[in-house]
């Protein structure tokens, strides 16, 4: 396999979960799963939204997350704005966007999820890839990725169609776990965020820093923290609270999320020369 980051195609073992192996790029430090077998996870039907992720049935817990997301994002580039969601599923965060009074648009890969977005939801959504929506160059205030880069083959062309849509100056919100993170450390290859069937390109700090800079975006702000907060107050979630406040603290947090700024065309970084 190809180096998303820095097209190398050296590597050295990073570590095994299950069937799959990850590897390291021996250049730049880019995690990948070797063994990624397109079509091991399915987003078509309804299985991925419903049972393998509960999102339907915790739709309110969930609005809660993204709640707090969104009141992040004003922080930065507050309403009125027109804000894209891209692979946002059913479409819970782009609900907590237009519940704090954003223009939003939804594109998602799986027609099931978009369907239910647009008819339980009343969410504007469109089925597909970013690039086959065929969006207006700078039409956006906000582009949102949130926990999208892991999935798709070429980060790269996906953060290029995302800078072409962004109005100047616009701001990129960028969610991705961390496999830098402690709960890796010590959880290795069970590694709940680590999901290799998923997964292809498992970012730490370094590399997605490195990725954003290089498709010409400008750091605002940015966070690794927990990536859920468990359930009630038994042992095992202690345990984990305890875990994730250490990590927060040591910035090892297991999922990172970045702001960044649609640097000017002409600061970006070689970008396109670069032929990916
Ligand atoms: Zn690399």
């Amino acid at each position: 396999m190809i180096c998303n980051l820095c097209t190398s195609t050296d590597s050295r073992p990073f570590l095994k979960s299950g069937t799959h192996e990850l590897v390291q790029c021996s250049h730049c430090g880019l995690v990948r799963t070797e063994t990624f077998r397109h079509g091991e996870t399915s987003y078509t039907g309804d299985d991925y939204f419903k049972i393998k992720n509960q999102y339907v049935r915790h739709w309110d817990d969930f609005l809660g997350m993204f709640r707090t997301l969104v009141a992040k994002i004003t922080e930065h580039l507050p309403p009125p704005a027109r804000l894209l969601d891209v692979g946002t599923g059913i479409g819970i965060l782009l609900a907590a966007a237009r519940e704090a009074g954003y223009s939003i648009q939804g594109v998602e890969v799986s027609p099931w999820a978009a369907a239910f977005a647009r008819e339980e939801k009343q969410l504007n959504v469109v089925a597909g890839t970013l690039a086959a929506a065929s969006l207006k160059s700078g039409q956006y205030d906000v582009v949102v990725l949130n926990h999208v880069l892991e999935h798709v083959e070429n980060p790269r062309e996906l953060l290029a169609e995302a800078r072409r849509v962004l109005a100047d100056d616009g701001l990129l919100v960028v969610g991705v776990p961390n496999v830098a993170s402690l709960m890796l450390s010590l959880m290795r290859g069970r590694w709940a965020s680590l999901r290799p069937e998923e997964h292809i390109w498992h970012f730490a700090p370094a590399t997605l820093r490195r990725l954003l800079r290089e498709s010409g975006f400008s750091e605002v702000a940015f966070e690794a923290r927990e990536n859920h907060i468990p359930q009630g107050w038994g042992v095992k979630a202690l345990i984990i609270r305890l875990i994730n406040f250490i990590a927060v603290q040591l910035g090892l947090g297991e999922a990172m999320l970045s702001f960044s700024r649609k640097t000017p065309t002409r600061k970006v970084f070689n970008y396109e020369k670069t032929n990916f």
